[in-house]
């Protein structure tokens, strides 16, 4: 919208969790955090990589919704769950490919990050945005986010054959084209 786009670079964070206050400052979702802060692999390193909707062309999410209450708007932002239509079955919550969308039981009712729609629609920038000091989250134009990086924006991602291409961007090192994500062997936490 106004032509920034949202750029997420895991390599520049530093866990500083300021994304995590910012996002529950929200006057829409006041005291919750919508973005997650993930540790990669924690008995190893302490690297963190921050996760925020990634807005799938095709939600998966959206499609999975029993009660059609996950709506994409023509500017390709997807809400959070209309609550009045949200049955709280947390079938998004499996669906997402990212680990999205969060069920309050007690609201029976998903909330997301919407990109901080209320702040993005009238051209301010996403509270997270806004406060990474190390720019791990950027909504900046495409050509200040090509010119100021080395690494590669996509936004198209491989799970196993499940091909998803989002509004957001990843920044990659430039020789991966694309992401491809073996689920099988992300969960495993076993020996070798
Ligand atoms: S504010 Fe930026 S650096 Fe800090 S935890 Fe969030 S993404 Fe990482
Ligand atoms: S990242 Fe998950 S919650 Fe966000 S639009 Fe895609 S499927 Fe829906």
């Amino acid at each position: 919208m106004f032509g920034y786009e949202f750029y997420v670079d895991p390599s520049r964070c530093i866990g500083c969790q300021s994304c995590v206050s910012a996002c529950a400052e929200c006057g829409t979702h006041r005291g919750v955090s919508m973005i997650h802060l993930d540790f990669i692999d924690r008995p190893n390193t302490i690297a963190t990589a921050p996760m925020v909707c990634m807005h799938c062309e095709d939600p998966t999410c959206a499609q999975v919704c029993p009660a059609d209450a996950i709506k994409k708007g023509e500017d390709g932002i997807v809400r959070t769950a209309l609550k009045p239509r949200c049955i709280g079955c947390s079938n998004c919550v499996l669906a997402c490919p990212f680990g999205v969308p969060n069920v309050f039981a007690e609201m029976e009712l998903m909330m997301k990050c919407d990109m901080c729609y209320d702040r993005t629609s009238i051209g301010k920038r996403p509270m997270c945005a806004t406060v990474c000091p190390s720019q791990a989250l950027m909504y900046v134009p495409a050509e200040q986010a090509a010119q100021k990086r080395r690494e590669r924006a996509s936004n198209e991602f491989h799970f196993g054959g499940q091909v998803v291409r989002t509004k957001v961007h990843y920044m990659l090192p430039a020789s991966e084209p694309v992401m491809s994500v073996d689920v099988a062997d992300a969960i495993w936490e076993g020996e070798e």
